[in-house]
């Protein structure tokens, strides 16, 4: 079952004339574990920016062709739709957090999604669980971890139950350790709450590890796809 399908997307940012995606078409399945991989520049972020509908809608630039979301349309669909199937943590997740708290970082997404209220402490309370993170509950943001602090950002799109979840490079500025459990969060987001998971992330050995299929992009075009171990047997 096709959860997200891209259809000959091109896209160049401003008034560029080289394209930042061109022609990409791609499905995603309900369940999947994607992996995006590829050098600097080959538009990893600006195809996660796609599917979470932020392109076009967020970004000034041409675009072309179609993304379909759950059977919406990005383009014809607003945001706030997208949003309720599509979560993104982006790359800068300082930007991202609004809350100074862990728990009000949580009911912030909850109360603006218009979840009941005797439903809120429910979602909150699983939501850490299935990432590991009751314990921080109280904490300053702050005051946490880059680790702790990923999986907070992580926590808080993943209380609003989206049915994809994007998101661009979460380990980047982890060590190995924590890297690990990012990625193990996702895991459990993915078998426990069958959230479908797209992930650009640099580390083979992560890719290897958790994703079902690995997407390796340069230039902007989809050069190489499949299973880890058939992707990876080529680099
Ligand atoms: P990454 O390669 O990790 O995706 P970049 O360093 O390419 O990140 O981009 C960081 C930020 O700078 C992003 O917000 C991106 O949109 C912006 N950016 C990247 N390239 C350009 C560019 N050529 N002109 C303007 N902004 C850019
Ligand atoms: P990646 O995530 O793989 O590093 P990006 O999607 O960030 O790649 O960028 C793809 C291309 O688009 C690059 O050539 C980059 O310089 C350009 N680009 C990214 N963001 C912007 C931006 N805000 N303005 C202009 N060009 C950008």
């Amino acid at each position: 079952e096709t959860i997200i399908n891209v259809d000959d997307v091109s896209f160049s940012y401003g008034t560029q004339t080289e394209q930042a995606l061109s022609h990409i078409s791609l499905s995603v399945n309900k369940g999947d574990f994607i992996g995006i991989i590829g050098p600097s520049g080959a538009g990893k972020s600006t195809l996660a920016a796609c599917l979470s509908g932020a392109v076009p809608h967020h970004y000034t630039g041409t675009f072309f062709g179609s993304v379909m979301v759950d059977g919406h349309d990005t383009c014809e669909a607003s945001l706030t739709d997208v949003s309720q199937i599509v979560g993104s943590v982006l790359q800068d997740i300082d930007t991202q957090m609004v809350a100074s708290v862990v728990e009000d970082e949580m009911l912030f997404g909850l109360e603006n999604f218009g979840v009941p209220h005797d439903q809120i402490e429910q979602r909150v309370s699983e939501t850490l669980e299935t990432v590991g993170i009751s314990d921080l509950r109280d904490r300053e943001i702050a005051t946490l971890s880059g680790g702790q602090k990923q999986k907070v950002a992580i926590a808080a799109i993943l209380a609003m139950r989206p049915r994809v979840l994007v998101l661009d490079e979460p380990t980047a500025a982890l060590d190995p350790a924590s890297s690990t459990l990012v990625f193990e969060t996702l895991r459990e987001a993915n078998r426990t709450l069958g959230i479908t998971i797209v992930v650009v992330e640099q580390k083979v050995a992560l890719l290897s590890e958790y994703c079902n299929r690995v997407l390796v992009l340069n230039h902007g075009e989809i050069a190489l796809q499949g299973e880890p171990h058939e992707v990876f047997a080529h680099t």
